[in-house]
């Protein structure tokens, strides 16, 4: 598949929806793809990516931003507290806000740089036990704790359990998101996003549709 191929199903899937194709962001995962994979959508005019990891997305990304312009670049993986500093100067949005330590640790980072990226909530509407973020009894309380943080929080994400219907996970985190008046949503991915923008995605992560299968464990090319 391809970018272009990507971009026509989704505005295909927002005009069935009833919905302007500018309402729904593609955030292309660039996570462990190859460089000239990654140079390859840059060319093709794409400017939104998103990261798993820290360390591999400062490797990147600061020289591409230099070659490329303004590109932006959301965190959608895991983050250690002691990373925080290093997301906040790299990311424009980070996806995975999943507990109240790190969400202490972005807000006296926030209050120092006079700015922070942009927040979602993970929520994880499935309630698995390995699973990060917060659980949906517990999101509402969460949402005003990190308000009163004076937090940007700009809506909720989530990774539904794999080999269920997605469907229900979306529709649940689109009712959260609707009462507690945030109005992003993160969530579909490369099996599901037009489900997710069904359901009122408003940031869809797209990575192997986009770039081809990852290949773990193969070095990057130099
Ligand atoms: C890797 C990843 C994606 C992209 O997955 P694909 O199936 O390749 O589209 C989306 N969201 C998160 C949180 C991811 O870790």
């Amino acid at each position: 598949m391809s970018l272009g191929t990507i971009q026509s199903r989704l505005t295909a899937a927002c005009a069935k929806a009833g919905r302007a194709p500018a309402s729904v962001r593609l955030i292309a995962v660039s996570k462990v793809q190859p460089l000239e994979r990654v140079v390859a959508v840059l060319d093709e005019g794409h400017r939104l990516f998103g990261e798993n990891y820290v360390q591999e997305a400062q490797g990147k990304w600061p020289d591409l931003r230099a070659r490329f312009g303004a590109v932006q670049v959301h965190m959608i993986g895991p983050l250690q507290t002691n990373k925080a500093k290093v997301a906040v100067d790299l990311f424009d949005a980070i996806h995975t806000l999943d507990r109240m330590s790190l969400a202490e640790k972005l807000a006296k980072l926030a209050q120092a740089r006079g700015a922070s990226p942009d927040l979602f909530v993970q929520v994880n509407t499935g309630a698995e036990p390995q699973k990060a973020g917060i659980l949906p009894d517990e999101t509402d309380a969460f949402v005003a704790r990190c308000r009163a943080m004076d937090l940007p929080v700009q809506g909720l994400m989530c990774i539904p359990p794999e080999g269920e219907d997605a469907v229900p996970h979306f529709a649940m985190l689109a009712q959260m998101a609707a009462r507690n008046g945030l109005a992003g949503l993160s969530m579909g991915m490369s099996s599901d996003f037009e489900a997710a923008i069904a359901h009122g995605a408003t940031h869809v992560r797209v990575g192997s549709a986009i770039f081809g299968a990852r290949a773990y464990g193969t070095p990057l090319p130099a």
